[in-house]
């Protein structure tokens, strides 16, 4: 069966071309012009995956997504056209996957949705290779980690930031370093929003297995993955 996608945006030559590319590439799609006909199309049907604009006219894509996280866990993709609704976006206060910035190569787009979609569905178990007995197994190609067998639900920068952090364990990583590696154009005001990547890391590590806590905390330092 096709994957699914819905496309919420208020502007429809965008809408358009991110219609076209998605039929070029097999993907079936629903389009939404407002917020709250998207969330009732979510409500009412199954989809694989949400294209999110952030500038609706009745409701903010933010608050729209807010308010999807309470009822779903949707892989979303936001369109943003200002730099200052990134920095939220990469905050992932709101619980987003990814985003492009307007104009976008709508082929972009479909190749970022194919690479979340293909996060999101389940690969076959013992994927990868253990490295030297660790709880991670890293499973590069399908961008999942599985942590004591069990396959984490996590966000773009969640994943990559657990990968650095338990590739190279024991190494103390600053917040710093964590941003230089994980996002591809550093900013310092951006470097509380690692410590709230952790926690969202803890508390998905913790859900597979409250009794460990591999990830430390190197006061004014910064974390690393517990040998
Ligand atoms: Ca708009």
């Amino acid at each position: 069966m096709n994957q699914r996608i819905l496309i919420v945006e208020d502007e429809p030559a965008i809408a358009d071309a991110v219609i076209y590319a998605l039929r070029t590439e097999n993907f079936e799609w629903e389009h939404k012009l407002l917020g709250h006909a998207g969330l009732s199309a979510l409500k009412a049907g199954h989809f694989d995956l949400v294209v999110l604009d952030v500038g609706l006219p009745d409701i903010n894509g933010f608050d729209l997504c807010r308010e999807l996280r309470t009822f779903s866990q949707v892989p979303v993709i936001f369109l943003t056209a200002r730099d200052g609704e990134i920095d939220r976006i990469v905050g992932l206060e709101i619980g987003a996957d990814d985003y492009v910035t307007k104009p976008f190569s709508p082929r972009e787009l479909v190749a970022r949705i194919r690479s979340i979609l293909r996060r999101a569905s389940p690969t076959e178990p013992g994927v990868g290779s253990n490295p030297a007995g660790m709880p991670f197994l890293i499973d590069v190609p399908g961008q999942r980690i599985h942590f004591y067998g069990v396959p984490l639900e996590l966000t773009r920068y969640e994943y990559l930031m657990l990968k650095v952090l338990a590739e190279e364990p024991a190494r103390v990583f600053s917040r710093i370093q964590l941003m230089q590696r994980v996002w591809a154009a550093p900013d310092h005001s951006l470097e509380r929003t690692v410590d709230t990547h952790i926690k969202t890391l803890r508390a998905k590590l913790r859900a597979v297995r409250p009794e460990k806590d591999p990830i430390r905390t190197h006061r004014g330092l910064g974390y690393s993955i517990e040998r």
